[in-house]
């Protein structure tokens, strides 16, 4: 029988509830159980798909093509699983759906409300996606913080669950602890307030992660305990970490996974974090650092720079360099600022490695191109993520092939040169004005050509990788770019070009993909494509 553990924020969001999530989802697993993982966003979008990133972060992509909250991407790294779309409830999915169900008669003669027919909706969409994944445990993390309006129907109808499930459904709470520069001191006030806040409705937690810069001490504890009817050896520290996969150790060490074992009535089976414990160790420790510049667009958000929008780009990174002793160190060069001030560009010169990810529009776009350039002309191993694929292709057919104004008509529709051009079904949709996850999307097969760069990375003829993206390679320019040294060594059953690379006698290490293998790593296998990039970076580096 499946248990419940519920994760409720406090204080603040951007607490890392997604880490800590995985991290107890992890603990578990260790221990022999299988784990599956839900994450609530109460925002009214039906998705990810069509969030800014730099506002919202990256747009996790699942197996079954979900565009999803970057938090699911934790989970499967984590706790090496894959999820589905479903695995993802915002408030834009359980409104349409109640709605749909009203307008076909399925509460006829009723009320609608929101409860309980709202949460009865979000309770039977955990139970479903719960059945389905079939696994001892799932976690349910519930975004946003207690005390928002917005979130007010899924903390209400997890309350209902404890009821409906006794003795298989436990809530952590993870809250804020700052601590007051101008006193030097941590507070616990807030803590205090968000769990009354959560007790006024209805829910009790059974742990308090306290979430700070520092440990939690023992005097703290204390009152956090006194205040809140949790027990002290319940309130877990989560300080901050240079390296998020030590979370899962920390707990472990703490006996978290005991405790929750304890609170279920269960019994341990087994405890093996030894692999990840060495993974976490290189990238604390190893004294072998590669370089990564990641020349991309959406750091800035107002004065602050965030890399956010590339998290699982550069989780792939450190889960690459680490299965071969390296730790790396980032250089995140902003695209645009290069187009202002190309002098930029000797920042490449310092590196080991470029990656150009993904993106949309023309901000930008000459910035990368420029980097592309320096990449290629300069012999720097370089790896491109879709977008930056796709301008990989454009920079190749601009300044080697010689089409002058080559572009790709996302940003150019009256190019002279259209290397790259949107796929036909997509064509359609666009005019349409159906945005809202309608890209191709989702794990697709990929056909990779023996005797290719591709090949001796992958080792294999086929593989199976994530997509999202609307334009490709303008089939109309293969043979002239091939005939030039760039060799199109993937493809999909229907003839998308899926992944490009330049001959090696012209360059050791220039691929790019169509699809997204960030969203296939995992701390402890890599993505082949990863690990050939750092492979490369650290031989000529
Ligand atoms: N904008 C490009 C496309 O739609 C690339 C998308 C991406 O990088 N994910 O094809």
């Amino acid at each position: 029988m499946t248990r419940y553990i519920f994760v409720t924020g406090g204080v603040v969001s951007g607490l890392g509830k997604g880490v800590i999530t995985a991290s107890i989802g992890k603990i578990l697993k260790s221990r022999g159980f299988s784990v599956t993982a839900i994450k609530i966003d109460p925002y009214l979008n039906y998705d990810a798909g069509t969030l800014r990133p730099t506002e919202h972060g990256e747009v996790w992509v699942t197996e079954d093509g979900g565009e999803i909250d970057q938090d699911l991407g934790h989970y499967e790294r984590f706790l090496d699983i894959t999820l589905s779309r479903d695995h993802n409830i915002t408030s834009g999915k359980i409104y349409y759906s109640v709605i749909e169900k009203e307008r076909r008669g399925r509460y006829l003669g009723q009320t609608v409300q929101p409860i309980p027919h709202v949460t009865d909706e979000i309770k039977s969409w955990i139970y479903r996606v719960s059945k389905k994944s079939a696994c001892d445990f799932t976690l349910v993390e519930i975004g946003g913080v207690v005390g928002d309006y917005e979130n007010i129907l899924f903390l209400e109808a997890a309350r209902q669950m404890r009821m409906e499930n006794p003795g298989r459904v436990l809530f952590v709470h993870v809250a804020y602890v700052p601590i007051l520069r101008s006193l030097g001191e941590m507070k616990t006030k807030p803590v205090q307030h968000s769990v009354k806040e959560l007790r006024t409705i209805g829910i009790q937690p059974d742990f308090i992660v306290a979430r700070s810069e520092g440990e939690l001490d023992d005097v703290r504890r204390a009152k956090i305990s006194l205040f809140t009817n949790v027990e002290e050896r319940d309130i877990f520290s989560a300080p901050d970490l240079e390296v998020v996969y030590e979370l899962p150790l920390i707990f472990e060490k703490m006996g978290f996974g005991d405790r929750i074992l304890e609170k279920f009535g269960l019994k341990s089976v087994k405890k093996d974090l030894s692999e990840w414990e060495r993974f976490v160790d290189v990238l604390k420790n190893s004294d072998r650092v590669v370089v990564v510049g990641i020349v991309g667009k959406y750091f800035r958000t107002g004065k602050y720079n965030l890399p956010d929008a590339y998290i699982s780009v550069i989780e792939a990174v450190k889960h690459a360099a680490a299965s071969l002793g390296f730790r790396p160190r980032f250089q995140y060069i902003n695209s645009v600022d290069i187009e202002d001030n190309p002098k930029l560009l000797d920042l490449l010169a310092d590196v080991d490695c470029v990656i150009i990810p993904g993106g949309f529009g023309a901000t930008g776009v000459e910035g990368k191109m420029m980097a592309i350039r320096y990449a290629r002309e300069n012999k720097i191993p370089i790896l491109g993520l879709c977008y930056g694929f796709q301008l990989m292709v454009v920079e190749f057919s601009r300044n080697v092939v010689g089409l002058k104004g080559a572009h790709t008509t996302e940003v150019d529709r009256n190019t002279p040169h259209p290397v790259i051009t949107i796929l036909p079904e997509q064509m359609k949709l666009l005019r349409e004005s159906r945005y809202g996850g309608t890209m191709r999307l989702g794990a697709h097969k990929v056909i990779i050509k023996e005797g290719t760069l591709a090949h001796k990375v992958y080792g294999r003829t086929e593989i199976y990788e994530r997509f999202r993206h609307r334009y490709e390679v303008n089939p109309d320019y293969v043979d002239l770019l091939e005939r030039s040294g760039f060799i199109f060594s993937g493809m999909s059953e229907d003839g998308i070009k899926q992944l490009g690379e330049l001959r090696q006698d012209i360059h050791p290490f220039f691929m790019g993909s169509q699809f997204h293998p960030e969203f296939t790593s995992r701390p402890l296998k890599p993505n082949p494509l990863f690990r050939a990039l750092i492979e490369h970076a650290v031989q000529d580096g």
